[in-house]
């Protein structure tokens, strides 16, 4: 099951990816938290992207697009995997589908979660995530078991530096700009399902398992 899931920042895409990897059995691949990662270990590439990330841009094209592809050709993808936060413009679109012809491996899915401006400024003030592994909280919808520490490996939980209120505006303004017009690309092409993400977590889980299970019938 190789399915992408789009939608704007905060709208629960790491959120989903993690419950639905783990329900599907398949990798969950974050771009975004590939490159946080780099930027916390320090690596060259993180040093490279660290500014971008913080003012909420796009890294550049040609640095995403080598870090999916190496991603992609992993053995744990043989089976699928959930891509969230990439394609986020027409043209990595276009390399996701010149990737994919190449491991003759065609999406299963494209998935949009749908959720409007306010609700995302009031979902990523309050997001917190796992120092180390990178999983998301909410400090109300969705708060850990102890307060400041990630349920899955007792790492400290922080705020993101681009969930702070000048990141948030920026990013969603990229969002609009640079990934909408990737909605137009799939919906074009008959292949795009919209989910309303506004709903409670679990809510939103059962929409989309129950997409991907008509999907494979
Ligand atoms: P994205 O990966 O799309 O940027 P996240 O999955 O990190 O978004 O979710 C953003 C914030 O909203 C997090 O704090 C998360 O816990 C919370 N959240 C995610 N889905 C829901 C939901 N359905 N209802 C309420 N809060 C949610
Ligand atoms: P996310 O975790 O998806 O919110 O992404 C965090 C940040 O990582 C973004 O604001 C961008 O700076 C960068 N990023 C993640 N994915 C991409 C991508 N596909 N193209 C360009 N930049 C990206």
């Amino acid at each position: 099951m190789r399915v992408v899931l789009i939608g704007p920042p905060g709208a629960g895409k790491g959120t989903q990816a993690d419950r639905l990897a783990a329900s599907l059995q398949v990798p969950h691949i974050s771009t975004g938290e590939m490159l946080r990662a780099a930027v916390r270990s320090k690596t060259h590439l993180g040093l490279q992207v660290a500014d971008t990330l913080a003012a909420g841009q796009l890294v550049s094209d040609p640095t995403i697009q080598v870090l999916v592809k190496e991603r992609l050709r992993l053995d744990d993808c043989n089976n699928g995997f959930i891509l969230d936060g990439f394609p986020r413009s027409v043209h990595q679109a276009e390399t996701l589908e010149t990737i994919l012809r190449e491991t003759k491996h065609p999406l299963n899915a494209i998935v949009q979660l749908n959720l409007d401006d306010a609700e995302i400024v009031s979902r990523l003030s309050a997001r917190r995530v796992c120092n180390r592994c990178g999983r998301s909280y909410h400090l109300i919808n969705n708060p850990p078991l102890k307060a400041g520490i990630c349920d899955l490996d007792g790492s400290e939980l922080v705020q993101r530096e681009d969930d702070q209120e000048m990141s948030i505006m920026t990013r969603l303004q990229v969002y609009h700009r640079q990934t909408e017009p990737v909605i137009g690309f799939y919906r074009k092409q008959g292949r795009l399902t919209i989910v309303d993400a506004s709903g409670p977590i679990d809510d939103v889980l059962q929409a989309v398992l129950k997409h991907l299970q008509g999907t494979l019938v």
